[in-house]
């Protein structure tokens, strides 16, 4: 049969390019979670996220990270290029960074003008790096701080489909403050702070207090109602450690989101420990209401399914009813600790 006799085609690399970033990038928000990420890679104490538009004309993300040489940056913004893992095994060993696919920047800037100024920790020279639909247009010294400043205008410009798909300013705005409030809460150390549209929605002070840090993401009134859980509250089990806060049951939302989930250091969801949190208040939380929580989970690599893709943030245990079981006495022993709990007699 000749080639013309078929209607499958090879698509031209452009449009395999193009794909593939969408993949990586599916809207403003995604764009701050990959920036953030490597900031926080990158050891920033400080990092502000700026927006306009919900991200959809303009998003700058300033850091005072490690930085980048000229070098560096050239390729950095290359496909599958990162300073993370070198080969399959470094995947094994356990990461400590969050990124490591060496994706992110090559993909953005395959469906942006993006430009970076960076200049690395105790260098005298700065960078500023334009990219255009993947095309680098320009690289030259540039006066700047150290660290590092990603700026993205137009994103999806030579992607009509998704551009025409982008929900409401203020939706797209809302997971870009879900992304910027999640990760401010994964790390009290860092000073995070979100403006939109020339307003400054939050900062967080990074003097790693995670009441002052829950102070300033989500008010006063949130802020007073939170319970620390106690020390030795989690049983033996897979999960080593279980810290952070949660809630009194007056002070709950109709939407599970503010109930915040990080294993290892990663904000993930994970639906196990919900569950756990919620049977926890013995239903005094009334229907389809949740909690606030800020909840850092400690288990070693091995109770938790790798078999979930990494962009996922669903993620699953390998003894899910244990690491449940485990959970909700800690909840437990929280609320016990303030008299919030009607159905068992306090402990001790
Ligand atoms: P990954 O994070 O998976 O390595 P990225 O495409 O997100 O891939 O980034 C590529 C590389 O660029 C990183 O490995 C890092 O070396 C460098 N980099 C990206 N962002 C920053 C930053 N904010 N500060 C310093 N280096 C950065
Ligand atoms: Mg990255």
């Amino acid at each position: 049969m000749a080639d013309s006799d078929t209607n499958i085609q090879q698509l031209d690399p452009t449009t395999v390019e193009r794909i593939a970033a969408g993949e990586v990038v599916e809207r403003p928000a995604s764009v701050v979670k990959e920036l953030v990420e490597n900031s926080i890679d990158a050891d920033a104490s400080r990092i502000r996220v700026v927006a306009e538009e919900g991200g959809t004309e303009y998003i700058r993300i300033v850091d005072d990270g490690i930085g980048m040489s000229q070098t560096d940056v050239e390729a950095a913004v290359e496909k599958h290029t990162t300073s993370k893992i070198s080969d399959i095994e470094d995947l094994e060993t356990g990461l400590a960074t969050l990124g490591f696919r060496g994706e992110a920047l090559a993909a953005i800037g395959e469906v942006s003008r993006l430009t970076i100024r960076t200049k690395p920790r105790g260098g005298s020279r700065g960078t500023e790096l334009h990219l255009e639909g993947g095309t680098v247009e320009s690289v030259e010294p540039a006066g700047c701080p150290e660290g590092t400043a990603v700026e993205i205008n137009d994103l999806f410009y030579n992607v009509p489909a998704r551009r025409k798909y982008l929900s409401a300013e203020s939706t797209e705005f809302s997971h870009i403050n879900d992304v910027a409030t999640g990760y401010a809460l994964a790390n009290p150390d860092v000073a995070v702070a979100l403006e939109h549209n020339d307003r400054e929605t939050f900062a967080t002070t990074g003097q790693d207090d995670l009441e002052a840090t829950t102070l300033a993401v989500y008010g006063r009134e949130v802020a007073e109602a939170m319970l620390p859980i106690p020390d030795d509250a989690v049983p033996d089990g897979p999960l080593n450690d279980l810290h952070g806060i949660i809630s009194h049951p007056e002070t709950t939302r109709s939407s599970p989101d503010y109930l915040r989930t990080y294993v290892n250091g990663r904000f993930v969801s994970a639906k196990t420990v919900r569950d756990a949190v919620v049977d926890a208040y013995d239903k005094q939380l009334g229907p389809g209401r949740y909690p606030f929580a800020v909840l850092y989970c400690e288990l070693s690599g091995a109770e938790i399914d790798v078999n979930v893709h990494p962009r996922k943030r669903e993620i699953r245990f390998a003894e899910e009813q244990a690491v449940r079981g485990q959970v909700e006495q800690a909840i437990q022993a929280a609320l016990l600790d303030h008299g919030l709990l009607r159905s068992s007699a306090p402990r001790g």
